[in-house]
């Protein structure tokens, strides 16, 4: 009885809508596919094609995006399409919408009213609009600005407006990918992860894979560090030490290892991608710090090491303050991913997306401050540890390549 009651309350929003949109005498577009269906794809609103036929994603972006899922091996007839917008806009400009005289509030209650009513468990935002409607937190604090799907595609996300597990996968719309066509290969990257969420889910009796827990020690006593410092030192032969140096301070000109005024500020420490340490550099009083140094030299001169661009920034900027790092056991993240994959992007973004389930994050040092210094350290340490999990994983590809 109570869940009739739910189910009655909850389409009043799609009523309300549908009615003022017959009562204009325009096109109601609202979902393809069952909506009982875990993944759900979300774009923007209806264009030509689906403003004629009443349905969701039958354009040309539609059979894009079809041929993107087969490629993943989900079933495009298993899955459920819809737009936060249900009309088609003058034009096909959303910002035109308004002209219709549907108030734009109404769209948004209307697309949160059936997301909570149908519950998705993945719901794949096509684009800037609906992951800036699902994830407001993804638009930047600029006038105007619009949510940086080019960052955030790929990443696990949650909607502050649902309270039901789920992930919300942010990708390029597909109309996107007919003007940048390299990009399409990230866009099924994405729907390959939500393949891996949803295969999860399923053995996992319907339990959505939580996030990596990685144990970040941002603000260690020097005790900590050297504890840290000491079992790297005393761990097999074989163990890898991922390791990054931050500096602050402004740089003068292009050239980046101009020393002017820039300083080293932290060393992030992992052997381990769920944990790491970042150890100031100007925090210990000098016997600790002497001690420390000392151990920091040791690691750098006798373990294996991997880097992320080290060759052209951590090796010099270590060898600057007088560390020796042993260059015959370094390897590079950067360097290896060139080789395994010349045509995509090398940054640690891209690795990050493509070979873990870490959520964007190389915006959270920004802004930092002297007084906020844990902002930087946890950025530093996600760096290295990141940097290893990526590192393993790309050894894995080169031995599957023999
Ligand atoms: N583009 C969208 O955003 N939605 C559709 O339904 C079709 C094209």
């Amino acid at each position: 009885m109570h869940y009739a009651h739910q189910r009655v309350k909850n389409v009043q929003k799609t009523e309300q809508l549908k009615t003022i949109v017959k009562q204009k005498g325009l096109n109601y577009v609202g979902t393809r596919g069952p909506t009982s269906s875990p993944i759900w794809f979300i774009g923007e609103a209806p264009g030509a094609d689906e403003d004629q036929q009443g349905v969701p994603f039958v354009g040309a972006s539609g059979r894009e995006l079809g041929r993107m899922i087969q490629e993943v091996s989900l079933t495009e007839s298993d899955c459920c399409f819809t737009n936060p917008y249900k009309i088609k806009p003058p034009d096909n400009k959303l910002d035109r919408i308004h002209e219709l005289g549907i108030p734009q509030q109404l769209f948004i209650d209307q697309f949160f009213e059936e997301l909570n009513d149908y519950k998705p468990t993945f719901i794949i935002a096509l684009g800037a609009t609906p992951l800036g409607i699902l994830c407001p937190f993804t638009i930047p604090k600029r006038k105007n600005a619009h949510a940086e799907i080019s960052k955030y595609r790929g990443s696990l996300l949650c909607s502050p407006s649902l309270s039901h597990p789920h992930y919300v996968v942010p990708a390029y719309h597909p109309a996107y990918l007919f003007r940048d066509w390299s990009e399409r290969q990230n866009d099924v990257l994405c729907l390959a992860k939500v393949r891996e969420e949803y295969d999860y889910w399923k053995s996992h009796n319907n339990t959505l894979q939580p996030l990596p827990q990685r144990r970040l020690i941002a603000e260690p006593a020097a005790d900590d560090a050297i504890d840290f410092l000491n079992n790297i030192l005393q761990s097999p032969t074989e163990t890898v030490v991922s390791i990054d140096i931050e500096n602050i301070g402004r740089y003068k000109g292009k050239d980046k290892t101009a020393k002017r005024n820039r300083v080293p500020y932290v060393i992030g420490f992992s052997i381990d991608p769920l944990e790491g340490i970042s150890i100031g550099l100007g925090e210990y009083d000098q016997t600790q710090a002497i001690k420390i140094w000392k151990m920091v030299d040791n690691v750098l001169r006798l373990k294996k090491q991997v880097y992320q661009n080290g060759t052209t920034h951590d090796i010099p900027w270590l060898s600057y303050i007088g560390f020796s790092p042993n260059l015959g056991l370094c390897e590079d993240t950067l360097v290896m991913h060139s080789t395994l994959w010349p045509e995509l992007s090398h940054k640690l973004d891209f690795l990050t997306f493509q070979y873990t389930r870490e959520v964007y994050y190389k915006d959270e040092a920004s802004g930092w401050s002297v007084k906020d210094r844990q902002r930087m350290k946890r950025y530093n340490i996600k760096d290295v540890c990141v940097t290893l999990e990526c590192y393993y994983a790309m050894k894995k590809e080169f031995l599957n390549r023999g």
